[in-house]
């Protein structure tokens, strides 16, 4: 089954997409889909997702893109982004420790996205950390330059040597139009043969769009309130 696992909704300051909007497309395409909004799990409480992707019958993973904070100061610097899959309970940004001891509290999988797009918050320090993923994106329809993805793919072919991670294919969608842009292939039905494929690295990434700039520009324009959700 194909599934995009990077995708944002109107609960996120920067995104348009309305849940049920989100949710028609996967079940048109069949796709599974995660709903990862930053630094925020709303959507998953108040925004009645779990009960539509039912209805539909869409393999819904819930997720959240979460901000790495320096240290645990009030105004302390961010050092990237991680994303997270099978929360039960949102994660506020904070140390990359005190959020992989959250992490293995509610059996959650860890995963990098964009590890190397420096424009765009890619977690500094994922070098020294990969072997805590259980993932990583290799290809991100949002890079604005190839580089950063072929980066990543160099990254994941030599450590995938020395132990299995899993290869992500996603869009990072913030518009209804880029559902898809990035897929990836996993050979699962339910939750625990999507753990177990994960963990073992069995996946495949699929590409099909880049996003345009066009998308970029809606982006700043849902951070001022400039555009309609739909
Ligand atoms: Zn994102």
């Amino acid at each position: 089954m194909l599934f995009d696992l990077h995708t944002h909704s109107k609960y996120s300051i920067d995104a348009l997409s309305k849940p049920e909007t989100m949710l028609k497309i996967c079940k048109k395409n069949n796709w599974g889909i995660s709903i990862t909004d930053h630094d925020n799990m709303n959507v998953y409480s108040r925004g009645n997702v779990k009960k539509i992707a039912k209805k539909l019958d869409v393999f819904l993973i819930p997720g959240e893109e979460i901000r790495v904070l320096e240290n645990n100061g009030g105004d302390s610097k961010c050092v990237g982004e991680i994303i997270v899959y099978f929360l039960k309970e949102e994660i506020k940004p904070s140390t990359f420790k005190d959020i992989l001891v959250e992490i293995k509290k509610q059996d959650a999988l860890l995963s990098c996205p964009h590890p190397f797009d420096w424009p765009r918050k890619n977690f500094k320090d994922f070098k020294n950390n990969w072997k805590e993923f259980n993932s990583m994106e290799v290809y991100n329809a949002r890079a604005y330059y190839a580089g950063l993805n072929k980066k990543s793919q160099f990254f994941f072919n030599t450590i995938f040597k020395e132990k299995k991670i899993s290869a992500l294919g996603v869009s990072d969608a913030h518009t209804p139009e880029e559902i898809g842009n990035g897929l990836t292939d996993i050979s699962a039905n339910n939750e625990e043969e999507f753990r177990r494929a994960i963990k073992k690295g069995n996946t495949k990434i699929i590409i099909n769009n880049k996003a345009k700039i066009w998308h970029h520009i809606q982006t700043q324009l849902a951070r001022k309130n400039m555009i309609k959700e739909r």
